[in-house]
């Protein structure tokens, strides 16, 4: 059995159609736009390493073109003062002067110059004359120490000796003679005119280009490090960028490497929080110098940036159509649920929901909130039948339509109310003060309504309660009980509610089984005429009989009529029962006439359903046609509350069966609403006092006034009055007083099997 949550849960589990597709869409859209994010990141990735392998390409090439630059005026130098070892000291100064003028010219040289072994001093027009030749001289010496003093020339970097300040470099060559070193040829090279080859426009364009020492002091520069003044390449990054370990470690990478002649790149965070790639690589031939390009701080990022955005505006271009498109078929898969649901949720007729509906959300309810009392309603419209007959179906269905719309304008929107079928109804209702309120409410604005549409006939609901209880959860069950409560309301009850019970259950036990039994019962003839005098108290002796039935059991148990004839009426199985009891009486007449005895009136009881049925007075007919008795014998009893409705078409039956020529009569006439009108306009030939009517009139004096004038008044009508219930002699001389002249009750005879009373009552 399942618990309370999972009925619950259950419930809930239906009708999400639309719901899973819009679930679908979203995770689709989610793992859509992670996707965008993923190959948004992927791509900015790519486009970065791409711009750094470019940058590194260049930059490569750059700095071969630098070494070559540099080799190149090497061994421009070297050249020039190949044959100067030669020459004699009087030529020497003029020959030197002439080269060194035409190279400073030519190349990329500011300032060349000659100083020999022993420290004489012969330089270019230009007149770079340091201020102590000695100080050249000696330092020609100090590069002798050098290991890189290849080929007997010298690249490097101008020594702090000669001029500390100046950003230039110098080559240096041997100048022999006879094997011996004669003297040092110098170039000074401007470095800044190093960069002028087109080759590095690349890197001026996306950043800024230093040639630097091992020490990392820039030798040259195409522009400053944003906000450096000194000429430290360090510092000046240090300066520009956050000066954190990361970065210090990124930095002592270059000269680590630079050191193993290796090139390559770092990224430094700057303090915009920007990357900036520096790439570095030595200067070829010149050991002493590296080349370093500093890249504009997110350069990588701005050159792709186009691509990126026309790649991002893809992306959102497609999650847009994405967007749009599940858009489309949620409203579509909704407009389809609702479609669904309608045709499984709505109720043709009234418009309102059905029974499936009920099943699937009112237990949901219930569980939402245990803290309140429900109930479950089953009614349906006392009399509907005769309502759709005489007012036709398309006013009937309104009344319909009016109890779900009134239903809804009155009760909470946590109470529900649908149409079974017919004019059958369920509803969970809140169980609280003002249930009644709002029933008398229902009640009044759909009585309204009819009467708003011509229909006379008042509408009462024949209403079965089940209150839920705390640990109901099969929601058919409750809906079962409260039919069997409703069942139970029987018509002739004032109040149509019932409550379900355990007695309504026992009850509803007995109901059935006389209903498996009723059938075979009549065809192996177990219901059995019985008959009770009626007794001529004038004269002392029979004027008729009541036929009367009971259920003789095969087991020899007899059942009264009380026990089964209100279930009989309830389904409709009465009709058979009075027409065979009809029958049965008219055999006993025919008989007993064949048999030469004296019969009087029988008088046969006539359920209400009979009088109903509207081939009703030809069926009377035909029965007693096909008996051939004399009509006169036979008097229909037809009780006093079946004309409180439909009273126009008892009247017109009534005088239908008498121009048959049979008797009616009017039973129990004091027990219910009795009218006078109804002795003025239906023209019955017998008024037969209700027993508990006349018991009353024994005992109280105000009401043997009322019967005495009822008396009086049937009479001075020309009708019969019977009265029923007489046990005592007092009762007889009572009413002889009073004028009624023929009675029925167990003081003259109870009611007797028809053989028995036959050869009582009815011997010649
Ligand atoms: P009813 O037609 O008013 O019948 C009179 C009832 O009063 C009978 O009860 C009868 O036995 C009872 N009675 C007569 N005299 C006395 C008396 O002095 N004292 C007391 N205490 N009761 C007396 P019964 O036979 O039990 O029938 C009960 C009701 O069942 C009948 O009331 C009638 O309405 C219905 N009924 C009986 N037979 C039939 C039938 O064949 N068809 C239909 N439709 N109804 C029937
Ligand atoms: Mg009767
Ligand atoms: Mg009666």
């Amino acid at each position: 059995m399942l618990g309370r949550e999972q009925f619950v849960g259950k419930y809930r589990r239906k009708n999400r159609g639309s719901r899973v597709v819009l679930y679908a869409g979203g995770i689709a859209l989610f793992i859509c736009i992670c996707l965008c994010i993923a190959v948004f990141l992927y791509l900015k990735r790519e486009y970065r390493m791409v711009a750094c392998r470019e940058f590194s390409d260049q930059h490569v090439s750059a700095g071969e073109e630098l070494g070559r630059q540099v080799l190149g005026l090497a061994n421009d130098m070297r050249g020039g003062v190949r044959d100067i070892g030669g020459m004699t000291e009087s030529n020497l100064e003029k020959r030197i002067r002439y080269f060194a003028n035409a190279v400073v010219k030519r190349e990329a040289f500011s300032h060349v110059f000659y100083v020999s072994y022993d420290g004489k001093y012969y330089a270019d027009d230009s007149a770079l004359v340091p201020e102590n030749s000695d100080t050249i001289h000696e330092a020609c010496k100090v590069f002798e120490e050098l290991d890189y003093y290849q080929d007997g020339v010298y690249v490097g970097m101008m020594l702090p000796l000669i001029d500390p300040d100046v950003r230039r470099i110098m080559i240096v060559t041997r100048v022999y003679r006879n094997d011996k070193v004669r003297g040092y040829a110098v170039g000074i090279v401007d470095t800044d005119r190093l960069f002028d080859s087109p080759l590095f426009d690349y890197q001026k364009s996306r950043g800024k280009c230093f040639v630097v020492d091992s020490m990392g002091k820039i030798m040259s520069q195409t522009a400053a490090l944003s906000g450096s003044h000194g000429d430290s390449f360090k510092e000046g990054v240090l300066e520009q960028c956050r000066d954190s370990e990361e970065n210090r470690n990124a930095l002592s990478g270059i000269k680590y490497a630079l050191t193993k002649g290796e090139s390559g790149y770092i990224m430094v965070k700057t303090l915009e929080g920007l990357d900036m790639q520096i790439n570095f690589s030595p200067v070829r031939g010149v050991p002493e110098l590296s080349y370093l390009c500093a890249y504009t701080p997110g350069f990588q990022d701005e050159m792709f940036r186009p691509m990126l955005f026309w790649s991002v505006l893809a992306c959102i271009f497609i999650m847009v159509l994405m967007i749009i498109c599940m858009l489309m078929v949620w409203a579509n898969a909704k407009r389809i649920n609702m479609t669904v649901e309608k045709l499984a949720y709505e109720d043709p007729v009234t418009k309102g929901k059905n029974l499936s509906y009920f099943k699937e959300f009112a237990l949901e309810r219930i569980m939402n909130s245990p803290e309140k009392e429900y109930a479950i309603y089953r009614f349906d419209i006392s009399n509907f039948r005769y309502i759709n007959e005489s007012y036709g179906h398309i006013r009937a269905d309104h009344i319909l339509e009016s109890c779900i719309r009134n239903f809804t304008q009155i009760f909470t929107d946590e109470e529900i109310c649908v149409r079974m079928n017919s004019d059958q109804f369920l509803a969970l209702v809140i169980n609280d003060a003002t249930l009644e309120k709002r029933k008398n409410e229902f009640r009044a604005a759909v009585n309204a309504d009819s009467r708003g549409r011509n229909i006379k006939y008042p509408i009462r609901f024949k209403t079965g309660i089940y209150f839920v209880k705390k640990n109901d959860h099969d929601i058919d069950t409750m809906i079962d009980h409260a039919n069997v409560a409703r069942k139970s309301v029987s018509r002739d009850t004032k109040d149509l509610e019932a409550t379900y019970s355990e007695k309504i259950v026992d009850n509803m036990r007995k109901i059935d089984r006389i209903e498996s039994l009723m059938h075979k019962a009549l065809t192996e003839l177990e219901f059995k005429v019985y008959l009770q005098p009626k007794w001529d108290i004038v004269n002392d002796r029979v004027c008729g009989a009541e036929a009367l039935v009971r259920w003789c059991r095969p087991d020899g148990t007899i059942i009264p009529p009380d026990s089964f004839i209100p279930i009989f009426e309830n389904n409709g199985f009465v009709e058979q029962l009075d027409f065979y009891m009809l029958e049965s009486v008219c055999s006993i007449l025919k008989d007993t006439i064949a048999k030469g005895g004296s019969v009087h009136p029988v008088s046969v009881n006539q359920s209400r359903l009979l009088l109903h049925s509207p081939d009703y007075v030809d069926n009377v007919a035909n029965i007693i046609k096909e008996y051939d008795i004399s009509p006169e014998l036979i008097e229909l009893e037809i009780t006093e509350t079946v004309f409180e409705n439909g009273r126009e078409d008892m009247i017109r039956i009534v005088k239908e069966l008498k121009k048959l020529g049979v008797r009616v009569s009017m039973d129990d006439f004091g027990s219910g609403y009795s009218s006078l009108n109804m002795l003025k306009d239906v023209p019955f030939d017998v008024i037969k006092i209700d027993r508990e009517f006349f018991a009353g009139a024994a005992d109280n004096a105000e009401a043997g006034v009322i019967l005495r004038k009822i008396v009086d008044m049937v009479n001075e009508l020309g009708r019969q009055v019977v009265c029923e219930g007489v046990e005592n002699a007092g009762q007889v001389e009572l009413l002889k007083n009073m004028g009624c002249s023929c009675v029925q009750g167990y003081f003259y005879s109870k009611p007797i099997p028809a053989p028995e009373f036959i050869e009582r009552y009815f011997r010649s």
